[in-house]
């Protein structure tokens, strides 16, 4: 038997109070059935009980057609004090299948890990489900905007079009949509963003092979599981130049080598602790007040 530590109940629950990320808004149970239903059919790897076992929460954002934005937040037990806050972001890029598969693996191996839970978890496993339950599935959301080159970079006004139509000759998969934070599912990341206030953010895509990085230098890691470092550089209403740049909070991108194909268990098992190593030495420990 294990006992509780009262001081670390007391300080467990104060940081609960003082960083908690809670929604007051009434779950659609529904609606989350619908959405594991939609999920299980679409992707192989997530099957409907484990879904809804997850217990996924949402707010009161919507994608365009409606979906709920669902997230699932993971702690210490015993009122041990989370050693970061983390927010994990999957599928950004509805085609990317093994993205939004990996992310979700890895809430289910916390969920049947969860003595060994050392920090504040929030997870958002599909920040475009539009996308993804598209026939066929498509990068962009309903509206034809590429998520991340929607965030509200300060640069966004000036800079975000004429890059687009300059750089990727108006490729439509880079579309930044019209004016920044325009979609709701970018809204609603920023309002995470600024409600949780996450000691590091992992995003999770495919196919590029590597890990990126966008923040401050010393938290610069050089490899994750077999994928290394490449910093592929920030774009205006890109994810990295929003969270990593200009509001100075590490960003960890990890692009898969195939957004069909997951990765081997072992190189799944190992990119993921890869990233709590990462987590685990670079960051500085949360202050918390009294
Ligand atoms: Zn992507």
């Amino acid at each position: 038997m294990f006992k509780i530590n009262p001081l670390a109940f007391i300080i467990g629950f104060l940081y609960l109070i003082l960083s908690g990320y809670s929604y007051a808004a009434p779950q659609d149970k529904a609606a989350i059935e619908q959405f594991c239903q939609q999920l299980s059919q679409k992707l192989r790897t997530i099957e409907y009980e484990p879904c809804l076992s997850f217990e996924l929460q949402h707010n009161d954002f919507k994608s365009i057609e409606g979906r709920p934005l669902v997230h699932k937040e993971f702690l210490p037990q015993d009122g041990k004090r989370p050693k970061a806050r983390v927010l994990a972001i999957g599928g950004v890029h509805g085609d990317e299948y093994s993205a939004i598969s990996i992310t979700y693996l890895w809430m289910r191996a916390i969920q049947q890990h969860a003595q060994a839970v050392d920090h504040h978890w929030l997870f958002l496993p599909l920040a475009n489900p539009d996308g993804l339950f598209r026939n066929p599935a498509q990068r962009q959301n309903a509206n034809g905007v590429d998520i991340n080159r929607n965030f509200p970079t300060p640069d966004w006004e000036t800079s975000a079009i004429p890059f687009w139509k300059r750089y990727y000759s108006g490729n439509p998969r880079r579309n930044p949509g019209g004016g920044p934070a325009s979609e709701p599912e970018t809204q609603w990341q920023v309002s995470v963003i600024q409600a949780f206030r996450p000691d590091a953010i992992i995003s999770i895509h495919a196919p590029y092979g590597l890990v990126d990085y966008d923040g401050p230098d010393y938290v610069r890691p050089d490899r994750v599981g077999h994928l290394k470092l490449q910093q592929l550089g920030t774009f205006p209403g890109s994810l990295g130049r929003y969270a990593g740049e200009y509001l100075n909070i590490p960003v960890l991108t990890i692009e898969l080598e195939s957004a069909g194909r997951l990765p081997n268990e072992k190189e799944i098992l190992q990119v993921w602790q890869d990233m709590n190593v990462w987590i685990e030495d670079k960051l500085k420990p949360i202050e918390v007040d009294f």
